[in-house]
């Protein structure tokens, strides 16, 4: 999965950057609104972490901009402490969430996880199809009792690919979910992962679309 963070304050932002990264995040970050306004146009984010006040543009009108494109990741705005009427404004605009600075990091990471899950219709607890278990907390699978490590990359790999199962998700897309702007990309690191966790899930489970991409499911 894939967030942004849009903190102008550079300490704040890395803060946040770090953290979402140890959760299994591949995170953008920019303390610009015009450029974030941008980066929420064109790549597919799964949740957006907002500081309302920005250089560029204000946080406020880059929600309301991307509302109005019919963009309805999940938004969560962090406003300065004592500002109700930031809360009450950031949820007209569009907001899904709110958190008063300072905060602490593990509640933003939960109340972002909460918040992604409702948008895609889950609740809580581990991502399981077809006797694949993945623990987003521990970023462990589990294939028919046996628990599998997995890294940053296959974990953020494997997710895509399990909220997404059944349906083709191209090679692009899935570097998409798995890569920040930062990463380096080469033209056949997705296969070779996707090659990794078929030794893991199991060979059936990952079924490979020529020309399109890849399916999650073995129907
Ligand atoms: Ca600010």
């Amino acid at each position: 999965m894939r967030v942004l963070v849009v903190e102008d304050d550079e300490s704040l932002r890395s803060q946040l950057s770090d953290a979402l990264s140890k959760s299994g995040y591949a995170v953008d970050g920019t303390g610009n609104g015009e450029s974030a306004e941008i980066y929420g146009n064109q790549f597919p984010y799964d949740a957006v972490i907002l500081d309302l006040g920005l250089p560029g543009k204000p946080g406020l009108d880059v929600l309301r901009a991307w509302r109005k494109r019919g963009n309805t990741t999940p938004v969560i705005v962090l406003t300065a402490r004592g500002q109700w009427h930031e809360k009450v404004d950031g949820f007209d605009a569009g907001a899904d969430d709110y958190l008063s600075k300072p905060f602490y990091m593990k509640e933003l990471i939960a109340r972002m996880g909460a918040l992604i899950r409702r948008s895609q219709g889950r609740t809580q607890g581990p991502l399981a199809v077809e006797g694949v278990e993945l623990d987003e907390e521990t970023q462990q699978v589990t294939v028919n009792g046996t628990v599998h490590r997995l890294t940053g990359v296959e974990f953020r790999l494997l997710r895509a690919l399990m909220l997404n199962r059944g349906r083709v998700l191209s090679k692009e897309r899935l570097e998409e979910h798995v890569y920040d702007l930062d990463a380096e990309r080469g033209s056949n690191v997705i296969e070779v992962y996707i090659k990794r966790l078929r030794d893991k899930v199991g060979k059936e489970m990952i079924q490979t679309r020529r020309g399109q991409g890849y399916v999650f499911g073995g129907q």
